[in-house]
């Protein structure tokens, strides 16, 4: 089956012997027991699986053609699962400019436990003399945030498996509709369902998908069942709902965003324009040869300082200025000033959620903002 079959059916197996067409929220904990002590409706308690968990693991799996798939209660409680599930002592190569929630994890969480490097995964030449001795995992980004610099997933995991290192990719900014990292190669690829999965802004989650149910997988499926870091049914409920209509959003997601990038790419008042779908883009043939779609997310900067960058995100009407990626409702940030003074983002970069909304009044907004 196709992506968008797939995403409306996959779910169907709990449908319920009451003739739902879609999938009801199943809020019971616990599950009864037969005379035998087994679990005649497959579930036990749960923390360790219910229906609408079980629905959404299979739909995730299913889209990005994975064995298996942890949901979790957020993004960072998934990656923080990889990192768990490593022995102590080990170290990972990372992106440069890795989500910042997971550098901070990696920075003070494991501070005392794991070792890292943090390297520009798109000089993948560079990237095998990072490996050591005691080098276990390399986690990739792609496409990155905020200037959306995409890494070759292929060279990637062939370095890893030469030196049988797992290799993680964080897919987020594509979604299962753009690319499948594991038919490239990798072994696990993590989303922030908060994002274009939920696509409404309104529920956080997170997932790990696997490509085989090795021993790594058991060690992760351990830490999200006993862990607990997992999604509610009612959060699961919301998931599945969202994926029926994933690949419809993220076609016109990617239709608005490469409409504006050209708008913006001409524009006097820009200086540049980071998106995939960019001719100049510096990896636009990578992109074109591991994604089905350039996405949704850009980042421009403006002519002018910091202050200037700042006065635009505060005109805009259409485009709410908060952070967060992934909506129906388009959203503007000032990406320096929610990164900290000690941020290399540059001070006049505004990063850019397209949304859903008519083009024509995304580029009128953007139009009376930059002046
Ligand atoms: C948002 C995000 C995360 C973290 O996900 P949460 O759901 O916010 O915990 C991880 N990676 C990327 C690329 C993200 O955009």
């Amino acid at each position: 089956m196709k992506a968008e079959t797939t995403a409306i059916h996959a779910s169907d197996l709990v449908k319920s012997n009451t003739g739902d067409v879609t999938t009801p929220i199943h809020l019971s904990t616990t599950y009864y027991r037969g005379e035998d002590g087994g679990y005649p409706g497959g579930h036990m308690y749960s923390r360790v699986s219910n229906p609408n968990r079980s629905a959404l693991e299979k739909v995730i799996s299913e889209l990005e053609g994975g064995a298996d798939t942890c949901a979790f209660s957020s993004g960072n409680t998934a990656g923080m699962a990889v990192f768990q599930a490593l022995k102590p002592g080990s170290h990972i190569i990372a992106p440069d400019d890795m989500y910042w929630g997971f550098k901070k994890q990696l920075l003070t969480i494991f501070a005392d436990t794991l070792s890292f490097d943090f390297v520009d995964l798109t000089e993948i030449a560079k990237v095998e003399s990072y490996v050591k001795s005691n080098t276990v995992l390399i986690w990739a980004e792609t496409p990155s945030n905020p200037l959306l610099k995409v890494s070759d997933i292929e060279a990637l995991s062939n370095i890893a498996k030469q030196h049988k290192l797992i290799f993680v990719v964080d897919s987020t900014f594509a979604s299962p509709i753009l690319q499948n990292p594991i038919a490239l190669g990798a072994n696990i690829v993590m989303h922030s369902t908060t994002k274009y999965i939920g696509g409404h802004s309104d529920v956080l989650g997170g997932s790990l998908t696997f490509a085989a149910k090795n021993e790594f997988w058991e060690k992760v499926k351990n830490i999200q069942e006993t862990g607990g870091a997992v999604p509610s049914p009612f959060d699961c409920f919301l998931l599945l709902r969202s994926i029926k209509t994933l690949a419809y959003r993220i076609k016109g997601h990617c239709e608005n965003a490469e409409k504006l990038a050209d708008y913006l790419n001409q524009h006097p008042k820009v200086e540049a324009v980071f998106y995939p779908g960019l001719p100049s883009h510096p990896q636009h043939e990578i992109v074109k040869k591991q994604m089905r779609g350039f996405g949704g997310m850009l980042s421009i900067l403006t002519k002018g300082d910091a202050e200037n960058a700042r006065k635009v995100v505060n005109s805009v009407k259409i485009f709410t200025q908060a952070t967060s990626l992934g909506g129906v409702e388009s959203l503007i940030e000032h990406r320096a000033s929610v990164e900290g003074p000690t941020t290399k983002t540059p001070q006049n970069l505004i990063r850019i959620s397209v949304g859903l909304e008519h083009i024509d009044d995304l580029i009128a907004d953007l139009e009376q903002a930059l002046g």
